[in-house]
């Protein structure tokens, strides 16, 4: 009788355990990510009714429709860009 042993050898299994524990690292820092942009999304809207905005033409939006951005707070005219 003959027996296949379906294993890995051990620098194999060595290096598949690596990868998965960095792939768990990965999901931890996108989760943090996550919670990082929605803090910022959300001082950006308090920001936007706190700041005297000043706004002037943003020359370097390579947009064919040119934006206007406050000169302070570098927020967009229009909240659906911030
Ligand atoms: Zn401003």
């Amino acid at each position: 009788m003959i027996l296949y042993v379906f294993k890995m050898n051990s620098e194999a299994q060595q290096l598949f355990d690596t990868i998965t524990e960095k792939k768990a690292l990965q999901r931890d820092y996108s989760r943090q990510i996550n919670v990082i942009q929605k803090e910022i999304r959300k001082i950006r809207g308090i920001l936007y009714k706190t700041c005297d905005h000043e706004w002037e033409r943003d020359w370097e939006d390579r947009d064919e429709r040119s934006r206007w951005v406050c000169k302070h707070c570098k927020l967009s005219r229009s909240p659906y860009y911030n």
